[in-house]
């Protein structure tokens, strides 16, 4: 029987310190660990290969994921990268075109030598991911919801799909984290994402994970881990299981004011368009009521002609902070074309349907009316 995501995330590793009976689990900081015997390989020998911290956080995530096991890297992009190690010279890899920006600065830097050949698809149109997947393919990796224009894809009908092709399924679950959505129960093979995010969610450390369904494949990240030297942090883990305490709790509040918000924003004539997964307006709405446990805390906004350019609103806000990056307590505001997505090329942007003045909101945990009365006044002409 799983236990209770909220009291798995607050028990994890608690009680098992043997030196003080600390409640809370010991921030170990040494990189090296002393052998009683030099042919014994002890539970931590090298803090590249592996420390307490990193492990304690990896089970918990698992535990959340409903993963066979778990890998804590030093960044989401590390967490990516890793999925690619092992892929043959030459693999397709089939990605969600609206992917966050350093994904697909990834999957293309990759692609220059010939080591990978990325190849981007709209995801959330299933039609279209069943085409892709007639050539020969790897990997499909998609990102639902997308960012930033927040499409929900199937995943049970592309894991079907890409299992039938004989690809594997990763899902990038960093803007919903375990707390909303679990990809391995839709029939991914792997949920990779940034702990800095929504899963730490206080903007305070770096780091990602990857999530397999299958026990046999985690040995093998594990090994790369150690190789590449991408493993997490003893620091960053004790901050990410401190912040992974409270997810469903942040995670829950924060989709509430972001519906509460967005709704404020559609009824709103100076906005031309509002991209948020609980709309009911949003095409992929009633997958996402299927597919995830709540519509996230991520909001797109596009501006009716004639109101003060994007730039200007972002600098008037003085509630939000102008920055890039998701998911934390704190608000923020982000032009994803000169900011998360500026590494895309302008044709790239417009394929995904990323205009230059299109706003993207992470809502945090302030009160609803002091962000909505921060757009208020930043919207006024
Ligand atoms: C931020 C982000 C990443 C990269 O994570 P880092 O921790 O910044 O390396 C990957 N995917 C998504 C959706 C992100 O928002």
């Amino acid at each position: 029987m799983a236990r209770d995501p909220r009291t798995a995330a607050v028990r994890a590793g608690l009680n098992t310190d043997a030196t003080w009976n600390a409640v809370i689990p010991p921030i170990s900081l040494s990189t090296a660990y002393r052998r009683e015997d030099p042919a014994v390989q002890p539970a931590f020998d090298y803090a590249r290969t592996g420390n307490p911290g990193r492990s304690t956080l990896a089970a918990a995530i698992a535990e959340l994921e409903h993963a066979a096991g778990a890998v804590v890297t030093c960044s989401g992009m590390a967490a990516i990268d890793l999925l690619l190690h092992d892929l043959p010279f030459g693999a397709r890899v089939i990605c969600s075109h609206d992917a966050y920006g350093g994904t697909r600065r990834l999957l293309d830097a990759r692609g220059r030598g010939g080591r990978l050949v990325p190849v981007y698809v709209e995801t959330s149109d299933t039609d279209a991911v069943a085409a892709a997947l007639k050539q020969p393919t790897a990997l499909v990796l998609v990102e639902t919801p997308s960012n930033p224009r927040l499409r929900i894809s199937d995943l049970r009908a592309i894991a079907d799909l890409a299992h039938a092709a004989g690809a594997e399924l990763a899902v990038d679950n960093t803007v919903l984290s375990p707390a909303l959505q679990r990809p391995l129960d839709h029939g991914a093979d792997y949920s990779v994402q940034s702990v800095t995010k929504l899963l730490n969610g206080h903007s305070d450390m770096v780091g990602g994970v990857v999530c397999v369904a299958d026990a046999d494949k985690l040995a093998n990240l594990v090994w790369w881990t150690n190789c590449a030297g991408i493993g997490g942090g003893a620091f960053d883990s004790y901050l990410a299981l401190r912040g992974l305490r409270t997810l469903a709790l942040r995670a829950k509040a924060q989709c509430e004011n972001a519906s509460e918000i967005a709704a404020w924003l559609e009824a709103d004539p100076r906005i031309a368009a509002v991209d948020f997964p609980g709309l009911a307006s949003h095409p992929g709405h009633e997958l996402a009521a299927r597919q995830q446990d709540g519509f996230g805390q991520l909001i797109s906004i596009q501006l009716a002609d004639g109101i003060a350019d994007a730039r200007d609103i972002v600098q008037r806000l003085q509630v939000f902070t102008l920055a890039q990056s998701l998911g934390g307590v704190e608000s923020l505001v982000n032009i994803p074309a000169l900011m998360t997505h500026a590494a895309m090329t302008p044709q790239a942007r417009t394929e995904a349907g990323i205009s230059d003045s299109l706003i993207r909101l992470s809502i945090g945990l302030e009160a609803p009316a002091d962000l909505i009365s921060d757009l208020n006044a930043a919207l006024a002409p």
